[in-house]
């Protein structure tokens, strides 16, 4: 299989059309960027530690019953993907406060939230990604009453499994972004699960094992990507 024509090119992938009118594939490219993109490099190797890890998590979520849009990899930074209409929702579910969430809300970072919060944004950049809420999101038509039920039970569950695959690791999810799509009346999973849309720590020490590494120049975020990718695909133990 070949990719054929670009469709997208977002910050750090890109989409292309393929001979199988079904599927695309999704390039995983070295640039990083933080802030709505105001901090911008690109990390040699960073594309295949976020395809190798999203490949890892969509295949260990469907054998655990999660529909996702993942077929498999062409090559370390190429994936092939089942081809949705894409929801423009950022569903973020979160186990620990952090982030966004301290930032605007007198939440303590660190504080447990049990049950977990799910946040939804509006996936647009110009617009800086604002927060929605149910009635926003119906008032544009974005899905429907069902639709979002299923978003939501979804996303709780992609919680579950992939909080209890880290914790077993001596990872602590702290948050993550998901997005979905649809084919036909049915919602899978889509975009990546990587440290680029996480929030990790170190369950011991609390040290971030995420893109916060690069966002607040907390040190070497590509030695990060690689120990977190030897810590939950490698299982190699805490190094
Ligand atoms: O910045 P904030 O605290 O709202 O981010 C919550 C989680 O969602 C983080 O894990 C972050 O990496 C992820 N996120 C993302 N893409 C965005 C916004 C947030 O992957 N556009």
């Amino acid at each position: 299989m070949k990719c054929r024509k670009l469709l997208v090119k977002g910050k750090a992938k890109s989409v292309y059309s393929t001979d199988e009118k079904d599927k695309l594939i999704i390039e995983f490219r070295d640039d990083i960027t933080a802030f709505d993109g105001g901090k911008k490099d690109v990390l040699k190797n960073k594309g295949n530690y976020n395809a190798e890890v999203s490949a890892f998590f969509f295949e260990y979520l469907k054998e655990n019953g999660i529909k996702t849009h993942f077929f498999t990899m062409l090559d370390s930074h190429h994936m092939v993907v089942k081809k949705l209409t894409m929801i423009p929702l950022e569903v973020i579910v979160r186990n620990i406060a952090a982030g966004s969430l301290v930032r605007n809300y007198p939440f303590r970072e660190g504080a447990p939230l049990t049950p977990p919060l799910i946040v939804i944004d509006y996936k647009d950049d110009a617009r800086h990604d604002p927060m929605l809420n149910d009635e926003i999101i119906f008032a544009l038509k974005l899905v429907t009453p069902a639709d979002l039920k299923k978003i939501k039970k979804m996303a709780l569950e992609v919680n579950r499994l992939l909080g209890s695959l880290l914790s077993a690791q001596g990872i602590a999810l702290v948050d993550f972004k998901m997005e979905f799509g649809r084919q036909g009346k049915t919602i899978y999973l889509g975009d990546e699960i990587s440290m680029d849309s996480m929030r990790l720590w170190d369950k011991k020490t609390g040290e971030s094992l995420d893109k916060d590494v690069y966002r607040f120049e907390k040190g070497d975020v590509m030695a990060t990507y690689n120990r977190v990718l030897n810590r939950i695909i490698r299982r190699e133990k805490n190094c």
